[in-house]
């Protein structure tokens, strides 16, 4: 897994994660050097460029500190509720030895899927530095409960380098969901690598004009929106001037053009609780202008495709005076992937939601998680609910 990752299955659980980027086994379970009978594996941080000491690990899925060890070597972790594993589903306990800061744990701490649970470590009886993890079912300590690592972790987007030739899986081969990436529930809306570094260079300022606007839970999402707008390149890089009613690229301050941006953005979120529609609308009327809200909530409340398109060509087209509808090709991957490389002159750009999901989801795949346009997607819509939830509280608070 990689650092804040989320992952949950298709039932609502959270799938239970390898916790290092990089996996490299020294030594197995069974009778061989230190492991006597224990169902333990040994990892170290190593790749081609070498081994890495005080290497991170994460938490698997939401867990809570229920052991120390007595030498101060190692901690022990149960999951918050019953998770997926490649064995089943139910709760886990994890075990993680020789961190050399485990004695600074304490009984009771919780971790969030993702978050750092710790570094590899000498602490103990070791012979260099690593991470030393046993996985058991059940909710306390029971040695008898002791599962394979493979049985209890699967290792999406982890960088296999040594796996001990250990029957290892992804999610998609137990639970069968889109490759456990997609965040939802009590995770977080999250920028995948496909968002660049210029792009999240502006997160502090983003982050700072979102607090001041009062969405501070709207950085991730706007920042989705700066790499679709430019790539974070410009002196406008979230094309704000038009929300002002200016030329295009009036603005040459990026800090100015985030200032506009995210009040651009609130407006858009005000007329989406307005009307009752999901978060996409929200995007989509970003590009738009406002007004797509109240017409996708007269027309179900979710945004589509057809919706989307309908309105490119009935609305805002004709606004900029393209009323014959006229097209011209529009390619690129997720158009392709969509099925649609036509757009309307003048129309805005109809798929702008779908290229927020494009920079949102886990593994960046079209519509891991996304709008409903398929039918009887649940997993669409509880992203929706859940990212809907997560942005109504700050529009509740709004006064205005
Ligand atoms: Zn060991």
């Amino acid at each position: 897994m990689k650092a804040g990752q989320k992952s949950v299955g298709s039932n609502g659980k959270q799938n239970a994660l390898f916790p290092m980027e990089v996996m490299y086994v020294t030594q197995g379970p069974g009778d061989d050097y230190s492991h006597g009978k224990s169902k333990a594996v040994d990892y170290t941080y190593r790749t081609n460029e070498g081994k890495v000491n005080r290497a991170p690990y994460y938490a698997p899925s939401d867990c809570h500190v229920i052991h120390i060890g007595t030498a101060g070597d190692g901690v022990v972790w149960a999951s918050d509720a019953e998770v997926n594993y490649p064995g089943g589903t139910g709760y886990l306990v994890y075990m993680v030895w020789h961190d050399n800061d485990a004695p600074s744990f304490r009984i009771g701490e919780t971790r969030k899927q993702g978050d750092l649970l710790g570094h590899t470590g000498t602490a103990g009886n070791v012979s260099g530095d690593h991470l030393h993890m046993e996985i058991y079912t059940g909710s306390a300590f029971d040695k008898s409960k002791a599962i394979n690592n493979w049985e209890g972790l699967f290792i999406n987007d982890t960088q296999i380098v040594n796996d001990y030739g250990f029957p290892w899986v992804t999610t998609d081969d137990t639970t069968g969901n889109i490759n456990g990436s997609c965040p939802k529930g009590d995770g977080t809306f999250q920028l995948n690598d496909k968002v660049n570094a210029k792009v999240r260079s502006f997160e502090d300022a983003m982050k700072k004009e979102c607090e001041a606007q009062g969405i501070p839970e709207a950085v991730v999402p706007l920042l989705a929106l700066m790499m679709v707008e430019s790539g974070g390149e410009g002196g406008d890089p979230m094309q704000s001037s038009e929300s002002q009613g200016w030329a295009m690229n009036t603005i040459k301050d990026p800090m100015m053009s985030i200032h506009y941006g995210v009040k651009h953005f609130k407006e858009s979120l005000e007329t989406s609780k307005q009307y009752n529609v999901d978060i996409w609308t929200t995007f989509q009327q970003y590009n738009y202008g406002i007004g797509y809200a109240k017409y996708i909530g007269a027309n179900g409340g979710k945004n589509t495709i057809p919706l989307a398109k309908a309105y490119s060509r009935d609305v805002v087209a004709p606004s900029l005076g393209n009323t014959s509808g006229i097209m011209v090709p529009y390619v690129n991957e997720i158009s392709i992937a969509l099925g649609e490389t036509m757009r309307y002159v003048n129309g805005g750009n109809f798929l702008y939601a779908f290229m927020i999901q494009y920079y949102t989801t886990g593994d960046g795949s079209i519509n891991a998680c996304g709008n409903g346009t398929t039918e009887g997607d649940k997993e669409k819509d509880i992203i929706n609910d859940y990212i809907k939830q997560l942005l109504s509280d700050q529009v509740n608070g709004w006064k205005y």
